[in-house]
């Protein structure tokens, strides 16, 4: 067991949000700090997230520098799947939208993809980036000494005025198998640490430890165990899976010819839906299938839908497409488009179900920190894709822990409780409450009408976060 320095701070997890509350921290000149994660090497994980205008505008509240190198990455891999997608078909119009439609082919939400458009309307663009990409980009900008891969955190003990941080290094694996979305479905469970034969040990001694290890968080199960919070330790499923198939070979013709005239026209996504009103004694929602155009007689989909837990993870592949194509059917989507789904390759078949660390827990003290120890990004409020909201609220978290902690360490407060205590339930009061109406959106704004979804996303993008900051009496 080998034993480092004492870090003023000692950040959890390399993903967006540890590394965007590092660069926070280092740009106000706080440089005793490290950030550890348990990836053996920084190597492609993850998709392609949306940047969304809240995300950019607190990521330039961190750092100007962060924000430009973000949005040049962003647009440049944009700009080349656009010319890719465009590819010997000259009828791709010059505006992108992504549209969800009914089942007759009508526009019923329509999101464009544009990075002038969302600028024009909420004084911030939007951008597509990979995962790793971001993350790449992130760390370029610390000091390598700051990032360290190959230690997964394990435990944490805790002394007078500071904590050490146990962690463990694994020899043998080469892959990122941690990263959450390349979990595989039997390892889901958040308890799952897989027995390390050749590892070595080490430990890091920090007066504050920011947790941004992901909706699979170490750390919280960590500062739950034994309190009234410890059922809220792992992530809860959130009723909400996909099915997916991302590439169907050998679609006929004249069902690509279906398609390609009701759904797609001269887009390559399409999202379905039946916006009727449930049919009377439903108890599910109704599902989503986004389409997606891939070759001449190839495509993919995805389906999002509201499950029994059980009936996801029991069934064999063949009565997964089955129970899709059965809820596709009571919905009312046509045979077409049922049809594709029965042609799910059973070798590429998808099924995840998806997680939630509810933002809504009723308890009379903070949830998101524990004495020295604060959560951040997945770990504090991880949940579904469906809004594009993860990265951008986690974004946001680290531009207000960010001036929390610089404001406990430049005020020479780290020996202080009380004011980290403070600062710590002020990061908290300002983020949980959006989070809570963020996680209710991400949950159920598929079926809201279109002025609804229009006014929640002026509220969610028009935010100046600077001024919410500065309200809070925290230095932007
Ligand atoms: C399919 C999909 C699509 C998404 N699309 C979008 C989108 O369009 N827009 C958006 O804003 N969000 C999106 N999200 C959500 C977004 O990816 C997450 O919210 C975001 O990555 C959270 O960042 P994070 O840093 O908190 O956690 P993560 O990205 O999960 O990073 C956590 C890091 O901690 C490390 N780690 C974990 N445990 C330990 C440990 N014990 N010790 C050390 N290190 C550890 C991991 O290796 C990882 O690097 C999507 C998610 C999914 C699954």
């Amino acid at each position: 067991m080998t034993s480092d320095n004492l870090y003023d701070v000692l950040i959890v997890g390399a993903g967006p949000v540890g590394l965007a509350t590092a660069i926070a921290l280092y740009t106000r000149g706080i440089t005793n700090i490290l950030v550890i994660d348990q990836t053996h090497r920084f190597s492609p994980a993850g998709q392609v997230v949306d940047l969304l205008p809240n995300g950019l505008k607190a990521l330039k509240l961190i750092d100007q520098q962060a924000y430009d190198k973000i949005k040049t990455v962003g647009l440049d891999f944009t700009q080349g799947r656009r010319q890719k997608s465009e590819d010997g078909s000259p009828t791709t119009p010059k505006k992108r939208f992504w549209y969800q439609k009914d089942l007759q082919g009508n526009v019923i939400r329509s999101t464009p993809l544009d990075f002038d458009y969302w600028l024009d309307r909420y004084g911030e663009g939007r951008v597509s980036i990979p995962w790793y990409s971001l993350q790449t980009t992130l760390r370029e900008l610390l000091p390598n000494h700051i990032v360290k891969a190959n230690h997964r955190c394990v435990d944490l003990t805790y002394q007078a005025t500071s904590i050490t941080v146990k962690t463990v290094s694994d020899q043998t694996r080469l892959d990122n198998p941690f990263a959450h979305w390349h979990r595989k479905e039997s390892s889901l469970s958040a308890d799952s640490n897989p027995a390390i034969q050749d590892c070595s040990h080490s430990q890091f001694v920090a007066k504050l430890v920011v947790a941004a290890d992901g909706i699979n968080s170490t750390i919280r199960r960590n500062i739950y165990r034994h309190s009234p919070l410890e059922q809220w330790s792992t992530p809860q499923y959130s009723g909400y899976a996909a099915i997916s198939c991302l590439q169907i070979e050998n679609i006929s013709d004249a069902v690509m010819q279906a398609l390609d005239k009701t759904y797609f026209q001269s887009q390559s996504v399409v999202t379905l839906r039946n916006p009727v009103a449930k049919p009377e004694g439903a108890t599910t929602d109704a599902p989503r299938l986004m389409l997606l155009r891939r070759d001449q007689n190839s495509l993919g989909y995805l389906l999002h839908l509201s499950l029994d837990l059980d009936l996801l993870q029991k069934k064999s592949p063949q009565a997964i497409v089955a129970l899709a194509v059965n809820r596709l059917k009571e919905a009312g989507f046509p045979e077409t488009l049922c049809q594709v789904v029965r042609l799910s390759d059973l070798n590429r078949l998808i099924r995840r179900p998806y997680y939630i660390h509810p933002a809504n827990i009723e308890y009379e003290q903070p949830i998101w920190s524990r004495g020295r120890v604060v959560l951040a990004g997945d770990a504090a409020h991880g949940m579904p894709p469906f809004a594009a909201q993860g990265a951008n609220q986690g974004l946001e978290d680290a531009a207000v822990v960010g001036s929390a902690i610089a404001t406990v360490i430049t005020s020479n407060q780290l020996e202080n409780d009380a004011m980290i205590a403070y600062q710590f339930s002020k990061y908290e009061n300002l983020r949980r409450p959006f989070m809570e109406k963020i996680q209710y959106a991400t949950l159920y704004s598929h079926s809201w009408p279109h002025t609804e979804w229009l006014q929640y996303s002026d509220r969610v993008y028009s935010r100046e976060l600077k001024t919410i900051i500065s309200q809070f009496n925290l230095k932007p």
